[in-house]
C-alpha cells in the first residue's frame, strides 16, 4: 500500500462508493471486481501535487517525479485532475481542466436528420449516404492468425503472454479505426449543422433490424450476427455521445425522435406501407409513385418528426439544449 500514492488509493474508494451508490439507486449493475489487465486506470484528484509543464511536455504526479509525454492538444485552463490509463500496452494521461467560456452560439443554423444503418452506416436528410468502414473485416485475418497462435500456446506461458498481447494490440488498432471514423463524422455534422435529429434506438430494434423480420428478412444477416451487433449497437451509442457533447459545445441541440414507421412513411404524401420500402435501398411510394434513397427517405421522415417535436415542445424536450438557437417562439 506503501507504494502507492495515497491520493489515487482514496479516489479508488471513492469510485468504489459511487458504484454502490448507483447500483442502489438502480441507475447501473452491481460493481465488477477489477481483474489486473482490465481497463487499468487511477486518478491524481489533488491539482496542488500535479504540475504541468506544457512547454516542455512534462509533468509531475506523484511518486513518479517527472515524465515526459506526447501532446495530443493543448490543456486550456486550471489542471482538476489527472487520470492515468493503460491501453494496448501503452500509457494514456487524461487531464481535466477548469476555465470559464463563452455562452456557444451554433454558428449555423440548419438542422439535419440522421439515419443510422447496417447495410450504410448513416443517411443524412440531405441526400449523403456515409459508408460503414470495416475495420474489423480488414484484419479478420490477422486476427484469426493471431488468435491461432495464441491458443497454441500453453496457458499463462511467456509465449502465450506474449501472443496475447498481439492479439489485444490488433484489438486497440481495429477500436482505433472505428473510433476515428465516429469522431469525424460527428464532428463534422456538428460544426455544420446547430440542429442533429437521430432516432431515440433501443439495441435491441437496432439488432432487429439487422436480422430482419419473417416476412422480410434482413441482407448480410449473417454477417451481422454475435459480435458484429453488440459492436454495431456500441457504436451507435458512442456515436450519439459524440454529438451529444460537441453540440453542448458549440451551443447546437440534439433532438431525439420515435424511430416508429420513419422507413416506411412516404414523405410526399404522407402514406405508411412498409410494401414500400422494395428493397434494402430503394424506396417507392405503393399510393403515389414518389421514389427515393431508402435510407435518405428515413433520414428525411426522421428530421421531419425532429421538427414537430421541436414545434410541440412538450413531452418531448430535445436532450441537450444549453442555449436553443432553433426553439420556436411560444
Ligand atoms: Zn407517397
Amino acid at each position: 500500500m506503501a507504494d502507492a500514492p495515497v491520493h489515487p488509493l482514496q479516489q479508488t474508494l471513492k469510485d468504489l462508493e459511487r458504484a454502490y451508490a448507483n447500483f442502489f439507486a438502480k441507475r447501473a449493475a452491481f460493481p465488477r471486481f477489477k481483474k489486473k489487465g482490465r481497463s487499468d486506470r487511477f486518478r491524481y484528484p489533488e491539482p496542488k501535487q500535479i504540475k504541468l509543464d506544457q512547454g516542455n511536455s512534462r509533468v509531475f504526479l506523484p511518486k513518479l517525479g517527472w515524465l515526459r509525454y506526447r501532446n495530443s492538444r493543448e490543456a486550456l485552463g486550471a489542471v482538476r485532475n489527472v487520470t492515468v490509463s493503460a491501453n494496448g500496452g501503452k500509457w494514456f494521461m487524461s487531464i481535466q481542466t477548469e476555465r470559464a467560456v463563452q455562452d456557444p452560439a451554433h454558428p449555423a443554423s440548419s438542422i439535419v436528420g440522421v439515419d443510422m444503418g447496417v447495410a450504410n452506416f448513416a443517411a443524412l436528410s440531405t441526400g449523403e449516404i456515409i459508408a460503414p468502414v470495416d475495420a474489423r473485416k480488414r484484419h479478420a485475418q490477422r486476427l484469426a492468425r493471431y488468435q491461432r497462435a495464441m491458443s497454441r500456446k500453453q496457458k499463462f506461458s511467456r509465449n502465450w503472454i506474449k501472443a496475447k498481447a498481439r492479439v489485444q494490440k490488433l484489438h486497440t488498432r481495429i477500436g482505433n479505426i472505428r473510433r476515428d471514423h465516429l469522431h469525424k463524422l460527428s464532428t463534422t455534422l456538428s460544426q455544420n449543422h446547430a440542429g442533429i435529429v437521430i432516432e431515440d434506438l433501443q439495441v435491441r430494434n437496432m439488432s432487429r433490424s439487422a436480422s430482419g423480420t419473417v416476412e422480410q428478412p434482413g441482407r448480410n444477416t449473417r454477417a451481422k450476427a454475435g459480435l458484429n451487433r453488440s459492436i454495431l449497437d456500441q457504436e451507435w451509442f458512442e456515436f450519439r455521445r459524440q454529438l451529444e457533447y460537441k453540440q453542448a459545445w458549440r451551443g447546437g441541440i440534439v433532438v431525439a425522435v420515435n424511430p416508429r414507421n420513419t422507413s416506411r412513411t412516404c414523405p410526399a404524401c404522407g402514406h405508411v406501407a412498409k410494401e414500400s420500402r422494395t428493397t434494402q435501398s430503394r424506396f417507392e411510394c405503393v399510393a403515389c409513385g414518389h421514389t427515393a434513397h431508402a435510407d435518405v427517405n428515413a433520414a428525411s421522415n426522421i428530421l421531419a418528426a425532429g421538427h414537430a417535436v421541436m414545434a410541440c415542445g412538450r413531452g418531448c424536450q430535445p436532450l441537450h439544449a444549453p442555449r436553443c438557437v432553433l426553439e420556436q417562439p411560444r
